[in-house]
């Protein structure tokens, strides 16, 4: 007998349930110095997001480096800045890897 795979909708379910405790797991590392465990948590978490094609909650994608996986920390692990050269806009630095992520207001 083969196995069946879960229906899309509870898997996407169990999907933000898990995507949250790795967050959670991932902020207590930060907390207590471990930056690489972290970064583990979180890249578990987006490949968890990927396979079932869910969206990374917005306030937890805004806060890992989509490059590095690094747990992006105003004034720790990173640099924000309020640019209006063209129109306003919010540049987040990732001082691990130094890519740039605008977010445009
Ligand atoms: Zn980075």
């Amino acid at each position: 007998m083969t196995r069946r795979r879960a229906p899309m909708a509870k898997a996407k379910r169990l999907t933000q349930a898990r995507v949250d405790i790795l967050w959670e797991q991932a902020q207590e590392h930060v907390k207590s110095g471990k930056p690489n465990l972290a970064r583990q948590k979180m890249l578990s978490a987006r490949k968890i997001a990927q396979k079932t094609r869910t969206k990374m909650p917005r306030h937890i994608s805004r806060r890992i480096c989509k490059t590095c996986g690094t747990i992006l920390v105003p004034g720790d692990t990173c640099r924000v800045r309020v640019r209006h050269n063209r129109s306003k806009h919010v540049v987040v630095t990732c001082l691990d890897c130094g890519a740039v992520k605008r977010y445009y207001i």
